[in-house]
């Protein structure tokens, strides 16, 4: 059994680092969410798969035919959770999940017809192919098809779902209309990946003419939106900005990562780091979150974030994660792991709970006291057991499971770790165990256990956060400053290694109040409670006798808290003095007054507040919350 990559560039591309083979996670943070991942989200995500009818799709396509259930997209649930299961058997095989990825493969395998066309809601319903690529997700599901099957070669040596992924493709190269596109990228990283996998050059080819062709107005519009909506307006080389649905424009970022990689295009991938930069700079969350429009599931204009508002799809946020990566790879730019590491703790695990069972589609980042429990937007409800359209939970699924392929990559001059996890490193003849209570605890400890008797270096990401304020063997580790992201890079430590040679970082993982920059004024006189890479919240449950709504920090002053009741125990809270604003009888009337006097506000005494991991929020029931408290 091999263990490999999820992108995986071929040995000629432009690429400056190459991903480190053979990482793995065990115990710490990440660990016990991937023993969560495998032994209840995977077996309950396969049951509801099962509920929705998509399995039952895949077994009427390749049989009698009959009446197609579900959303036209259902069976890329399918292939996302049997990427899950792949990488799951490549990390640990086992009966059971063999069992029912073959179970899986042989229905798709089945469904797919002579020709090599498949896609069950086209073919239960008898429309001719490739006749609606605007809305019927047929690429976006070859693409998570091809996915799946590159992670089942790489982690399993099993082939089959990559015969089947191969003949689609080939269906594509040969009988795709010239210029057609699929409203939802997805297929485009697919294609370059199957590329990646089986050198068959078409499917690099058409990747690239999907990534060219998009943004010249050629998809139909859909109801009141324009072509933005698809990235459709502008050519991708030509665009400044991310804009529509924020999916969508995660997946074509990344696949067009991935072709300019491959073809060596430096036009295309200076465009996309431009893009890049600017999302950061003015669309992104504090928690690295995407999307702050619902309608249509959008991007907003620069700096239009508002809390409450928020959709930050968890889709979103694993689309962000991809394309990082892609970029990482590109061109071994701290920022993009910096912004992975957000987004992984604060924007992708919020979408489901600690115990694994229940599931964010959209990401509120403030709810209101009283706010109405059937108001979608208000995520009052908590999370949900599943969804009609599922595509986040087995998009999380997937990812828990491939993990530890994005935490180290290797180039000539040695080994980068860019993500902290309790586990192990492969990077060629090079093996390092990593210890760490990261998250929770800065200490990171790295132990060189295999090494070639040349030098190497051994390069260590220094978040942004930690602001200098890190240590390698007791000395400041002096990061190499990455001019477009302030600061944060890599100590680089170069030597000859021994076998048990051991570094110790310590990143400054202490509690701080983090301010939004003025023109992102819903924020403006607040504060938000950050520690290490996590962002924290406020949530009702810890503040009885008062609303969340009526809070206030009062001072700097922030410290660790004891664990609390209902959260795991390695769970820090972070504490702080805060107090409730008064809500006066007269404050009942019409809620407005003059301000050209404006009086202090009258408070109704002091609180302890104590805030909790943004992503721990809602796991012991749902009520008030907020990333964001005024500060006076
Ligand atoms: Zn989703």
């Amino acid at each position: 059994m091999s263990d490999d990559a999820v992108v995986r560039p071929r040995p000629d591309a432009a690429v400056t680092l190459r991903p480190a083979s053979g990482g793995r996670v065990e115990g710490g943070f990440w660990g016990a969410r991937q023993r969560v991942n495998r032994e209840v989200t995977i077996p309950l995500g396969g049951e509801r798969i099962r509920e929705s009818g998509a399995f039952a799709n895949l077994e009427l396509a390749g049989g009698a035919g009959g009446e197609h259930r579900g959303k036209v997209f259902a069976d890329s649930d399918v292939y996302k959770w049997l990427e899950a299961v792949a990488w799951e058997r490549g990390r640990a095989e086992d009966e059971s999940l063999a069992r029912s990825y073959a179970e899986a493969v042989r229905l798709v395998a089945g469904a797919q017809r002579p020709d090599g066309y498949l896609h069950t809601h086209t073919q239960l319903t008898g429309r001719p192919p490739y006749s609606d690529l605007a809305s019927s997700h047929e690429l976006y599901c070859a693409g998570h098809l091809m996915q799946a099957a590159v992670a089942g070669r790489r982690a399993t040596g099993d082939d089959t779902l990559l015969g089947v992924a191969g003949r689609v493709a080939d269906h594509l190269v040969k009988d795709l209309p010239g210029d057609a596109l699929d409203g939802h990228p997805e297929v485009e990283t697919g294609l370059a990946e199957l590329y990646r996998e089986t050198g068959v050059r078409p499917y690099l080819d058409l990747a690239a003419r999907m990534i060219t062709g998009r943004g010249h107005e050629r998809l139909p519009l859909k109801g009141h939106h324009g072509p933005g909506i698809r990235q459709d307006r502008v050519p991708l080389r030509d665009a400044t900005a991310v804009e529509g649905h924020a999916v969508r424009a995660m997946y074509l970022a990344a696949g067009a990562t991935d072709v300019a990689a491959e073809t060596s295009d430096r036009g295309l991938l200076d465009a996309l780091e431009r893009q890049w930069l600017d999302m950061v700079a003015t669309r992104t969350y504090l928690t690295g979150g995407l999307g702050s429009v619902w309608y249509g599931e959008q991007f907003g204009g620069p700096h239009e974030l508002a809390p409450e508002t928020a959709y930050c799809e968890t889709c979103a946020a694993i689309g962000s994660v991809q394309w990082s990566w892609r970029m990482l790879l590109a061109t071994g730019a701290a920022r993009y792991a910096d912004l992975m590491e957000r987004t992984l703790h604060n924007a992708v695990l919020p979408g489901i709970s600690l115990t694994g069972d229940r599931f964010f589609y959209v990401n509120a980042l403030r709810v209101r006291a009283g706010a109405n429990p059937d108001d979608r937007r208000a995520a009052a409800r908590g999370r949900q057991d599943w969804f009609g359209t599922a595509c986040c939970p087995p998009n999380v699924m997937r990812l828990l499971s491939s993990l530890g392929h994005y935490l180290a990559t290797r180039d000539d001059d040695g080994v980068q770790l860019h993500l902290y996890a309790n586990g192990t490193v492969r990077a060629g003849d090079v093996l390092l165990e990593v210890e760490t209570d990261y998250p929770w605890d800065g200490r990171v400890e790295i132990v060189v256990r295999e090494t070639p008797d040349r030098p190497w270096t051994l390069a260590l990401r220094v978040p942004a956060w930690a602001d200098g304020a890190a240590g390698v063997n007791g000395e400041p580790a002096n990061p190499t400053a990455t001019a477009a992201n302030g600061p944060g890079g890599y100590h680089r430590v170069r030597r000859a290694w021994r076998p048990g040679d051991r570094v110790s970082l310590d990143l400054a993982v202490r509690p701080r109040l983090t301010a939004a920059v003025p023109r992102l004024d819903v924020a403006r006189g607040q504060v938000a409670v950050e520690r290490g890479p996590l962002v924290y919240c406020l949530e009702q449950v810890d503040h009885p006798g008062v609303i969340v709504d009526d809070l206030c920090v009062a001072g700097p002053d922030l410290r660790d808290g004891a664990p609390l009741p209902g959260l795991p125990a390695e769970v820090v809270p972070v504490l702080a003095r805060g107090r409730a604003h008064a809500h006066r009888a007269e404050d009942g009337g019409f809620p407005y007054r003059t301000a050209t006097a404006p009086q202090e506000p009258e408070h109704a005494g002091p609180v302890e507040l104590t805030f909790v991991p943004y992503h721990t929020w809602a796991n012991r029931g749902a009520g008030p919350m907020t990333i964001w408290t005024p500060m006076h």
